[in-house]
């Protein structure tokens, strides 16, 4: 067969009109009925064999479902400006949705399950492959309210925080600022303005940086009162009505690990600053300025913009692949029979990711492939979930996802095995833009999301003693920007208002520290990976990946020798970063 660089998603369905679209979900809604009538209000009551034919029914039913408009919304995606697809696609989710509803109280009975059913259920071998997903469901049992007290709060959220979070995300998207660009005054956006600053000319970095923070500072009154509120109320909400022992703990808990791993990375990443500042010395050098600000962090080094056509990016990412592991290669190489989509075409819709839905169907890839050694890192990424959905199809539907802290682990794994390639070949001026970009991403990925994290810990204790001032809120974020960047950067009087600035802090509280896990976590892979060698690391990295959501985090990497409770793990991490760097600065001798 020869290789595309376009979906077949024939592999699904015929297409649009085919009647087996509606067959499928009418045919679910037909079980999801017949489940009801069986199970309705009788989960706790059933013994190990017959649950687990529940259990089985509703995952199939729950596929089932799922797979028509998996297939709408890819085929949306393709083309997203025709309605009549747009029109299928939302009639098939409302069908979809009437299954769900139907199929609810089998989840919430789950979740509700007796410590004495648990217990029975647990013990029974036939039962061993939904242990962890039943686990999963009972964990949050705790912090549950009643029902009257779920209802009321939801009812409560519209006007209460959610009300307040769109607030602020209605002010913040609605600033346009004023600024000077080729000689003209234009009203940028806030991305617009932070896209200037990877500007070469560093008065126009400058100039954008100041704008940006001066324009969140005419709101800081209104922006500051939504934080106040917003934060009290998750005090509220979390703390003293849910009765979570800290305010971070929700966030961990739904990423599978603990607070005791989310210190234990702060207390790495923070011992570590040292490396980052080096890299800001050195590159300060570089760009020959005296005064290194934090409108130089992304600035660029030189321009080397050379185009990649898409064969010579994607034999570059199967090579990589390849070195690692042959299986691994040929499982990203399966993805050019028709399960990606490369160009970018008019009503496509923009950025990159892979999609799979269940062990039952394979992954789609979607890319917007620009020629740009980015999209070559996007399709290494991208390939590198499709491996781990493919690996992972051995699970039964429960465990075949990935919790939050793991599911970046495959795709940013795969971006290091790229630069491993990309290194070995690069000129000395393409070397040294690799190794700053990779550095580059540690500081925006790893050191400023634990920055930014650990801000938000110490604007939440304030909070819960009180009102808290914006000018308060501007200290505690100098006082973190300090302690992670020394004096090895100097900021400018407006950087204060970063927290201001930041949607996460406000929308997903306590989400920044995901991405810093996630990256810290596959650069101590990799360390072990370049430590041990392929034939050792990739047999039992395979594997890991291929265990999906079976075990804990904790579990899958203990089975790896990885233990998130020793120092020694993320200090290994960082050790990569320290060799980036040390390569980094011996491209400037050559
Ligand atoms: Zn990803």
């Amino acid at each position: 067969m020869s290789s595309s660089e376009n979906w077949n998603l024939a592999l699904l369905y015929s297409g649009l009109t085919d009647a087996r679209l509606h067959l499928h979900l009418e045919e679910a809604q037909t079980r999801a009925d017949v489940f009801a009538r069986a199970y309705s209000g009788r989960v706790a009551s059933l013994e190990p064999s017959a649950a687990l034919a529940m259990l089985n029914e509703l995952y199939a039913i729950s596929i089932l479902a799922n797979r028509p408009v998996w297939f709408a919304r890819l085929s949306f995606d393709l083309d997203t400006g025709n309605a009549d697809t747009k029109a299928l696609l939302s009639k098939l989710q409302g069908l979809q949705a009437k299954v769900q509803n139907t199929q609810t109280f089998a989840w919430l009975e789950l979740a509700a399950l007796p410590d004495n059913v648990f217990a029975v259920w647990s013990a029974e071998e036939v039962l061993q492959e939904y242990w962890q997903s039943l686990a999963e469901a009972r964990k949050y049992l705790p912090y549950q309210r009643s029902e009257l007290e779920e209802q009321v709060l939801r009812q409560k959220n519209l006007t209460g925080v959610q009300a307040w979070t769109q607030l602020y995300g209605e002010i913040t998207s609605g600033i346009k600022i004023p600024f000077v660009l080729d000689g003209a005054e234009q009203l940028l956006t806030v991305d617009q303005v932070r896209a200037l600053r990877t500007r070469a000319d560093r008065s126009i970095r400058q100039a954008a940086t100041v704008a940006l923070f001066a324009a969140f500072e005419q709101h800081e009154h209104v922006l500051t009162y939504i934080f106040n509120t917003v934060y009290q109320d998750f005090k509220l909400e979390i703390l003293e009505l849910r009765g979570f022992p800290s305010p971070i703990e929700r966030t961990v808990m739904n990423d599978g690990i603990t607070a005791a791993d989310v210190q234990m990375l702060f207390a790495a990443t923070q011992n570590h600053v040292g490396v980052l500042q080096e890299f800001f010395r050195v590159k300060a050098k570089v760009l020959g300025v005296e005064d290194f600000s934090s409108f130089d962090i992304v600035a660029p080094l030189e321009a080397v913009d050379e185009a990649i056509d898409f064969t010579t990016g994607k034999a570059l990412v199967l090579d990589a692949f390849g070195r690692f592991d042959t299986e691994v290669q040929a499982l990203a190489a399966d993805f050019f029979q028709g399960r990606i989509d490369v160009a970018p075409r008019v009503g496509k819709r923009g950025g990159a990711y892979c999609w799979g839905t269940s062990p039952e169907d394979p992954a789609f890839i979607l890319l917007n492939y620009n020629q740009r050694l980015d999209d070559v890192f996007t399709l290494a990424h991208e390939l590198g979930h499709g491996v781990h959905h493919e690996l992972s199809r051995v699970q039964i539907a429960a465990n075949a996802g990935h919790t939050t802290s793991l599911a970046e682990t495959a795709s940013i794994f795969a971006e290091m095995l790229l630069a491993d390639v990309l290194l070995e070949t690069a000129t000395p001026v393409q070397k040294r833009e690799l190794l700053a970009g990779l550095l580059e991403k540690a500081a925006g990925t790893l050191f400023r999301q634990v920055q930014i994290t650990r801000w938000e810990l110490l604007a939440h204790a304030e909070r819960g003693q009180g009102v808290v001032s914006s000018q308060r809120y501007c200290e505690l974020w100098l006082q973190t920007l300090q302690e992670t960047y020394g004096n090895a950067v100097q900021f400018t009087e407006g950087d204060k208002w970063g927290w201001i600035s930041v949607p996460h802090v406000i929308n997903y509280r306590f989400y920044c520290y995901s991405y810093a896990f996630g990256m810290l976590l596959v650069l101590a892979l990799y360390r072990q990976y370049k430590t041990i060698g392929a034939t050792a690391f990739a047999p039992a990295f395979k594997q890991f990946l291929a265990s999906g959501n079976k075990a804990s985090p904790q579990q899958l990497l203990a089975a790896m020798g990885v233990n998130t409770q020793d120092p020694a793990f993320w200090n290994s991490g960082f050790a990569v970063i320290q060799g980036w760097l040390e390569q980094f600065k011996a491209t400037l001798v050559e």
